[in-house]
């Protein structure tokens, strides 16, 4: 429960990817809720290719000295050395992500075995419950990591509010087979049907690159949104930076987003996704 608690206080926030710590102090000074410490942003990682893993622990220790704010670090689906090294190193959040490569095809890591709460990646609400039963303490859209398009974190985010509105309106003694069919404890679709909510919250990330992209995720009922390759990747990353966070806090408010969207330079180029050759969110299927 404590956890789960601590990932409420990033309620309405942006939490940025940096790889350096001078990045880290952009994002902070940007007001980010929270950095994600990486050695690759995802658009780098999908040009790079090969195996991606856990970043080097003393890249991450140098960007935990630089901010104030909580630091995230990401270890592959399934490794939990690598989430044993994250919490020796006292980070404030585990992202279990599919944007490193997975280490298990199968299984995912038993997160109630850490303290440190994690955050995990889901397309639709079997993925996000199952990931819950876990342990994980907040839930994200997988989205499309390092494309610069929302797409995919769009379908996430409004299967999984239809998904919850479709439980809700079911009938006490239908909620057996809803869990049998999301292939999740009872226990948990019961949790869904009683409060109309996820029991954690669920952010937006993958492909949010633009004030209007996240306020676009804060409208459709993301609670927050991850910005990895969107800031850095752009032309003035500090200034797009405060305009994304100005743009999450008045996500209602078109005339600010008309404002502090207005010559911020370039946005990241991006892909389409005809044009990807690795969809990062099939991953493990
Ligand atoms: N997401 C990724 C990236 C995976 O690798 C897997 C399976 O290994 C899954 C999701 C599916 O997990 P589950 O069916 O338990 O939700």
């Amino acid at each position: 429960a404590l956890n789960k608690e601590l990932a409420q206080m990033l309620k309405g926030g942006v939490i940025m990817d940096v790889t350096t710590p001078e990045q880290a102090r952009i994002a902070e000074e940007a007001g980010a809720c929270a950095v994600m410490a990486l050695e690759r942003i995802p658009a780098d990682i999908r040009a790079a290719g090969g195996v991606s893993r856990m970043s080097d622990p003393a890249m991450i220790q140098g960007i935990q000295a630089a901010v104030s704010i909580p630091v995230m670090a990401k270890c592959r689906i399934g490794h939990f050395v690598e989430a044993q090294v994250l919490e020796a190193i006292d980070i404030d959040y585990i992202d279990e992500s599919e944007v490193l490569s997975p280490a298990d095809t199968i299984h995912h890591i038993n997160k109630r075995d850490f303290h440190v709460p994690f955050v995990c990646g889901a397309k639709d609400l079997g993925e996000a419950l199952r990931r819950i039963n876990e342990g994980a303490a907040m839930i994200r859209t997988k989205g499309e990591p390092g494309t610069g398009n929302v797409v995919q974190a769009v379908s996430h985010m409004r299967l999984v509010k239809k998904q919850i509105a479709h439980i809700k309106s079911l009938r006490t003694d239908e909620l057996y087979e809803a869990a049998k069919t999301l292939q999740v404890p009872y226990e948990l679709v019961a949790t869904v049907h009683a409060t109309g909510t996820l029991p954690v919250v669920n952010f937006a990330a993958g492909g949010i690159a633009t004030p209007a992209d996240a306020a676009l995720m804060m409208q459709l009922g993301a609670d927050g949104v991850f910005v990895g390759s969107g800031i850095f990747k752009s032309g003035n990353p500090a200034q797009r930076a405060a305009a994304i966070v100005q743009a999450v806090t008045n996500y209602q408010d078109a005339a600010l987003i008309a404002h502090v969207s207005s010559n911020l330079g370039e946005a990241m180029v991006g892909i389409n996704e005809a044009e990807i050759e690795l969809l990062m969110a099939e991953r493990g299927q």
